[in-house]
């Protein structure tokens, strides 16, 4: 299938500093697509480059299949959604929706259907007539993102949208826009530095780092199988265990870590013997045990801390002399040991070599 977007080696700098270098990224149709990472390294001008609001210094920017590289934002088919969404505080919500539609110069019987479907999609149909300050901060976000799909474009873009909202109710903004971009079967290209946030709502996360792409793939492989020690601190919590390579023919890596032998996956790396490799074990793939287990990777340790939290509790367990391993248990599982001596033990598969 032809992607809707895509970009071919974009590079955007400022002066010397290079905001995103040669990105390449191609988007599907009906796909939602984050841009996940820090502050600085390179979300927003990868969006705002496909907006039209800034011009690559080389490189192209294809809108199903036409090249918009050096097009304006009103000469190409897309439509932003930044964090303060402003309405217009004098129009009603309906007319607030009809203005996009106006300037496109449909008629007035169909841009009354068009904002009639449109409010029912978000489930605001009664409140047509309303003025802006009339509605509670999260239907006028919902307001905001139908106006901004009322021209029909062809990617909308979401620059940070849910920021300024409070937890609870991002949360359910989150929910809701997801099922919109669903229901509209409309690609979004979402941006944003929170990981949960990309975790909950995307199809593919694209992690960003200093202007490249780091790692992209689902939520799913992207926790499960992070690459590099960036994405996999980054995207939840992680141990990382310094270990030497020992053989490294299959899928699988044997590994020493301090005298403990360990079984792993290789992930992206290509780990050669009697080199040091970085492991990645996620805190929940941690299982804790009274006596040796048989899992594929067992180590003894001591519980040096519990913290409670509720749903679950992080236990820190010290490896003689070797560091602290972390582990997330279920308060309520009575069969796991939570003090004193235990056994941890892991799949092979749950932890992961990573590339620097
Ligand atoms: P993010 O969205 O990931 O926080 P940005 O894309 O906003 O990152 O910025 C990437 C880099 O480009 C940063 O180092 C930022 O300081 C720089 N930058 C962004 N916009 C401008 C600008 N208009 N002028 C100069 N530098 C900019």
């Amino acid at each position: 299938m032809e992607p809707i977007v895509r970009f071919e080696a974009v590079t955007k700098a400022y002066g010397k500093s290079v905001a995103v270098d040669a990105l390449d990224l191609d988007i599907a149709p009906g796909e939602f697509v984050t841009l996940l990472g820090p502050s600085g390294c390179g979300k927003s001008t990868t969006l705002r480059m496909l907006g039209g609001f800034e011009t690559p210094n080389s490189g192209r920017i294809l809108l199903a299949g036409r090249d918009v590289t050096r097009l304006p934002p009103n000469k190409r088919d897309v439509n932003i959604v930044f964090q303060d969404y402003a309405l217009f505080p004098h129009m009603t919500i309906a007319k607030n929706i009809a203005f996009g539609l106006e300037l496109k110069g449909l008629e007035s019987a169909a841009i009354h259907r068009r904002v009639g479907e449109l409010l029912d999609l978000v489930q605001l149909g009664d409140y047509a007539a309303r003025m802006p300050h009339e509605l509670s901060g999260g239907q006028r976000q919902r307001v905001a993102l139908i106006r901004a799909l009322a021209p029909d474009p062809q990617i909308l873009l979401l620059d940070e949208p849910l920021s300024a909202l409070d937890a609870k109710l991002r949360g359910q903004m989150q929910m809701e826009l997801k099922a919109i971009q669903q229901r509209t079967g409309k690609s979004f290209l979402f941006v944003t530095h929170d990981q949960e946030e990309a975790l909950t709502m995307s199809d593919r996360i694209v992690v960003m780092n200093a202007g490249r792409i780091e790692q992209m793939g689902t939520p799913e492989a992207l926790y499960g199988r992070p690459a590099s020690r960036f994405v996999a601190s980054f995207i939840g919590d992680t141990n990382l265990l310094d270990c030497s390579v020992v053989s490294a023919d299959g899928p699988r890596v044997a590994l020493d870590w301090q005298g403990v032998a360990i079984t792993a996956a290789r992930g992206e790396t290509s780990p050669a013997p009697g080199t040091r490799a970085r492991l990645a074990v996620r805190p929940e793939a941690i299982r804790l045990f009274p006596a040796e287990p048989d899992t594929a990777n067992r180590v003894r340790g001591r519980v040096s801390r519990r913290v409670f939290k509720g749903n679950h509790a992080l236990l820190s367990v010290e490896v003689d002399g070797r560091g602290q391993i972390e582990a997330l248990v279920d308060p309520l599982d009575l069969a796991v040991p939570t003090e004193g001596e235990v056994w941890l033990g892991w799949r092979a598969e749950n932890a992961v070599v990573l590339r620097d």
